[in-house]
């Protein structure tokens, strides 16, 4: 079932999504070499318990943290802690929070310093790879629009994209109908309507598409060991164009 939001329910999710953007506004200025992860997660906790929002992520499955920090060849769910940020790393964040029941869901993989060219066209085409999906985020497509514009564009530019991580329809929860995976022919899966809310969340590879689940139960890596990047938005379907509802300065 693909919850339609109401005029009201839409109101609470754009302030969801601006609490999220809002924190990947502050991490920005702090991502530096010399940073642990742990510091990031800090910041973030403490600015939503300071603005009264709920981080969507703390204790979800049991998770331990407020945001994800994934970096290098970590793709998704890295959990904060004593890593500290080199020169030249990348790290995945994402963040969750929910205000008034619902939730907004966003990532950006950073640079830390100065990174690799490599690492930097890795970064380019995911963002670009986001915004091809959202685009095709309408009233009348099919959810695997979005899919197979996303693969078409990382394929094309030669990376993958990867499949045991799919990005979702959300809400009341952060996680409900429909799947959105970043691969597959179009013209599939249910059609989309107004007032349905997506995140929209490529994950792509340097190398293969193929990953592992460390030991923790929860961190994501690639099995080569080479260079993932993440890229989300939450994302309204309109009558118009998409409404990204965790749009901030730094994606
Ligand atoms: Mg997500």
């Amino acid at each position: 079932m693909i919850f339609i939001k109401s005029g009201d329910e839409l109101e609470r999710m754009r302030r969801a999504g601006r609490a999220v953007a809002r924190a990947h506004e502050l991490l920005a200025g702090l991502i530096k070499p010399g940073v642990r992860t742990s510091q990031l997660d800090e910041a973030v906790y403490s600015f939503f318990m300071k603005e009264g929002v709920i981080p969507s992520f703390k204790g979800y499955q049991g998770f331990p943290a407020s945001i994800c920090t994934s970096v290098n060849e970590v793709v998704v769910h890295g959990i904060p802690g004593d890593r500290v940020l080199r020169e030249g790393d990348i790290i995945g964040i994402d963040i969750g929070a929910m205000v008034d029941g619902f939730h907004g869901d966003a990532a950006v993989t950073y640079g830390v310093g100065e990174i690799s060219p490599e690492a930097q066209r890795l970064l380019d085409v995911t963002k670009e790879a986001l915004y091809r999906g959202i685009a095709q985020a309408r009233v009348g497509n099919r959810v695997s629009d979005i899919s197979h514009a996303v693969q078409t564009y990382v394929e094309g530019s030669g990376f993958s994209v990867v499949r045991d991580f799919v990005g979702h329809g959300i809400g009341t929860a952060m996680h409900e109908a429909p799947q959105i995976p970043n691969f597959g022919p179009p013209g599939r899966g249910p059609r989309l309507r107004a007032g349905m809310c997506l995140a929209i969340e490529p994950m792509v590879n340097a190398g293969t598409p193929d990953v592992n689940v460390l030991d923790d139960g929860w961190t994501v890596v690639t099995r080569d060991a080479r260079l993932s990047a993440h890229f989300e938005h939450t994302v309204a379907v309109t009558e118009g164009e998409p409404e990204i509802l965790t749009m901030m300065d730094v994606l």
